[in-house]
């Protein structure tokens, strides 16, 4: 094969060109990003030989290599990783197949220039951080599948070369031909042993293969009897392991720093903040197992791009794979983070997880352990459990209707709702039934696109005036989830939307209630002969104070379900619709109005109006819009 130039891809080269021209001084994380493939590609080449039954032999003692050459100012970064291939060079480096870096190329152009260098540092930009101190890139790789080695050569510009070399070893070796020293940053300062020591130390530590350097010591001379020279030296090569090796989550958390939490998550899972709650884990009883869990500080792709969700999986320190989606209930595919369990086999199949009892129990293990430290959170750090709660409160909420109420006991006490007598803070189930007044069964919920509209429902009216509280439920999820439920503590959720309101009337007000049903029989047979098929009853409501009408749904299904249930599928003929009572309010001056008329289509007219109006209060369209503004514009026109 001659040697070939290619074109870098177009958002390739967009990140090439801002680590090229890069103000950024903390230029030195490209030594971490070059590491950490260095040592993805060897979990990479173990994990292949431990599934391959014995034919591709497992590598004795892989290493990370660097070596600095003074002379010529390059520093090579040499692993015996997988390798990669023609095809893999093209797509790998060729092109950014990551996500995380094109949501990252997002962001810079998003961010105004004084931001920029903040994301830079943030960000694990990978590869082509190299050209932050680089003029030249050179990559000589050999695949563990093939026989041939490539050569990649770039010096950052729109392209790149490839060829064909003769490689003995598999892997990788990445050679940096450093730039020139300049008034900002001495790039030769990364040849020597001691800023590269000081900065493995600092972001490679846990790496789990050794990362060796060579360094020259000085040595007193000896002479041939043995005997030392005084004043007289010789260089000595000295190999030194610059890492310590023990990955974080095998650490015992009190020596470990929230900052090195941090950027290990920053790090492993491409993210440019710092996660919002960190939950190391150190397992032993009937499953053994280490691990780190991460709740992220904004909502990622993993949220509602499936391929994206799952941890990483290790069995006895041996990386088995990332992205592992059997280790965590769907609710919780929000979360990042490692698990490291000596009670796998290495040689576990990625099909076979599933099935796996072990796995099985680990999953179970951390949903238990996260829902409990969120639980803890919430009394110990409300703003932060607020925060975690605003992202992902959906998701638990989710956990409940998505489990037909298995998960009812774990998940119960750990979501919130605002409430109207709390200002719309959250409140747990637990407050809101300790303070329930004293004859209060039921626990009520009123629910709505936003808190402002359900605010506006005539049906809290009540609620307001006696001082009862109402969760306010302005997600799709939350009605469903309080079904699922059924009830808290004995207490039955009530949609106060459903109730019947007059219920609780006093006795004086039960009279007038009678009294009325027989003096305005006329009007209430007419309303209801006007809005047949629409509603299958009206009947007066002492509880609607503002308001004059209201709708109310007879069954178990509130306008609000009724409304979501039909926006999951728009099309389906069979749309759902409950049946609805129209409550009339008699002490609003419509109603005196409409007692005096008589003629059978004006009474339709309004009818059809306040019917309406019913619908948008309870946060459902009008159905007709030409029935209804023809009706509006007759009773205008009077
Ligand atoms: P990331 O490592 O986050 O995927 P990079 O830009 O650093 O992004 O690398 C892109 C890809 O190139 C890697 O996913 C990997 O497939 C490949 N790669 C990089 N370095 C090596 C290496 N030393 N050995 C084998 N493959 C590598």
């Amino acid at each position: 094969m001659p040697k070939e130039n290619l074109k870098f891809q177009a958002e390739s080269k967009e990140l090439l060109d801002l680590m090229i021209n890069s103000i950024y001084s903390n230029k030195e994380i490209f030594l971490r990003e070059l590491i950490s493939n260095a040592s993805d590609a060897i979990d990479k080449r173990r994990f292949e030989s431990l599934n391959s039954n014995g034919k591709i032999p497992v590598i004795e003692k892989p290493e990370i290599k660097i070596i600095a050459d003074k002379e010529n100012k390059t520093l090579t970064i040499k692993d015996d990783g997988i390798g990669m291939n023609k095809s893999e060079l093209i797509n790998n480096i060729g092109t950014i197949a990551r996500s995380g870096s094109k949501e990252f190329v997002e962001k810079l152009k998003e961010a105004k220039d004084s931001e920029n260098l903040d994301i830079i540092g943030q960000f694990g930009v990978g590869f082509y951080s190299a050209f932050m101190v680089s003029k030249k890139v050179v990559i000589e790789t050999k695949s563990l599948f093939e026989n041939q080695g490539y050569r990649f050569e770039s010096e950052g510009s729109e392209s790149y070369s490839l060829e064909e070399i003769e490689k003995d070893d598999i892997g990788t070796t990445i050679t940096l031909y450093l730039k020139d020293n300049d008034e900002d940053e001495k790039y030769d300062s990364f040849l020597d042993y001691y800023t590269i020591s000081y900065l493995v130390e600092k972001y490679s530590n846990y790496v789990r293969y050794p990362i060796m350097m060579d360094h020259i010591e000085k040595e007193i001379k000896k002479d041939e009897s043995g005997k030392e020279i005084e004043g007289e030296y010789v260089d000595k090569v000295v190999t030194s392991k610059l890492n310590s090796m023990i990955p974080l989550w095998k650490k015992n958390k009190k020596d470990v720093k929230d900052e090195e939490y941090n950027d290990f998550y920053k790090n492993s899972f491409h993210d440019y903040l710092d996660p919002l709650f960190t939950l190391p884990l150190n397992i032993e009883g009937m499953i053994s197992y280490q691990g780190l869990i991460y709740v992220p500080s904004h909502l990622r792709n993993e949220s509602y791009n499936l391929d994206e969700a799952g941890l990483s999986l290790y069995a006895k320190n041996v990386f088995i794979m990332d992205k592992c989606k059997d280790l965590l209930p769907h609710y919780l595919f929000f979360l990042k983070g490692v698990v490291d369990s000596s009670d796998l086999n290495l040689n576990i199949s990625r099909e076979m997880l599933q099935e796996n009892k072990n796995i099985i129990k680990i999953k179970n293990n951390i949903e238990n352990k996260f829902i409990s430290s969120l639980k803890d959170l919430k009394d110990s750090d409300k703003e932060k459990f607020n925060k975690i709660y605003d992202l992902f409160g959906v998701n638990l909420k989710y956990g409940i209707y998505e489990s037909y109420g298995s998960k009812n006991d774990i998940l119960k006490d750990v979501i919130v709702f605002k409430s109207l007598n709390h200002n719309d803070d959250y409140i747990d189930l637990k407050t809101y039934v300790n303070e329930m007044k004293e004859d209060q069964k039921d626990i009520y919920f009123a629910c709505g696109e936003s808190i402002e509209e359900i605010k506006l429902l005539p049906e809290i009216n009540r609620f307001k005036k006696d001082n009862i509280d109402v969760l306010l439920c302005d997600k799709n999820v939350d009605e469903f989830t309080l079904r699922t439920l059924k009830e808290y503590d004995k207490h039955e959720f009530k949609s106060i939307s459903e109730i019947d309101n007059d219920n609780n009337l006093n006795e004086e007000d039960k009279k007038r209630l009678e009294e009325l049903n027989i003096n305005h029989k006329r009007e209430l047979d007419d309303l209801k002969k006007a809005l047949e098929g629409k509603v299958s009853d009206v009947s007066f409501s002492l509880s609607l104070y503002d308001a004059p009408v209201s709708l109310v749904s007879k069954d178990g299904l509130s306008l609000n379900m009724e409304k979501i249930l039909n926006n999951i599928d728009p099309t389906n003929p069979n749309n759902i619709n409950s049946e609805k009572i129209l409550k009339i309010n008699p002490d609003h001056e419509i109603f005196k109005k409409l007692s005096l008329i008589k003629n059978e289509e004006e009474i339709k007219d309004y009818a059809t109006i306040l019917y309406n109006e019913a619908l948008v209060l309870g946060g459902l369209e009008i159905k007709d819009k030409e029935e209804f503004f023809k009706a509006l514009n007759k009773i205008m026109m009077k």
